[in-house]
């Protein structure tokens, strides 16, 4: 019989999420990943293998020129924003696609 306190949660027993730096592309919730599973902490969002299903990265915008956007860390001089990982634009060379 389960205590009374709630503390019967199935699958508690693989382990911790580890927070990982990227942002969901949903809600900007982090992204944690255990095992082989990515899941965002806030909206529960989940896919296997990479984040990029559920993050910023590889998002592209509906219009305009084709520009990747990734995670990074939210820069100092966003004081309106107080996410941890912000979705901006990546400058650098696109991933060479498979
Ligand atoms: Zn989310
Ligand atoms: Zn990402």
């Amino acid at each position: 019989m389960p205590p009374p306190d709630g503390s019967d949660a199935a699958g508690d027993d693989d382990g911790a999420w580890g927070i990982l730096p990227h942002a969901c592309r949903t809600c900007l919730g982090r992204i944690v990943l255990r095992g082989d599973t990515f899941r965002c902490a806030d909206c529960d969002a989940t896919t296997a293998g990479a984040p990029d299903a559920i993050c910023g990265c590889g998002l592209r915008l509906a219009a305009g020129p084709p520009r990747l956007l990734r995670c990074v860390p939210n820069p100092a001089s966003m004081p309106a924003c107080r996410a941890e990982i912000v979705i901006a634009f990546g400058e650098g060379k696109p991933r060479a696609s498979s």
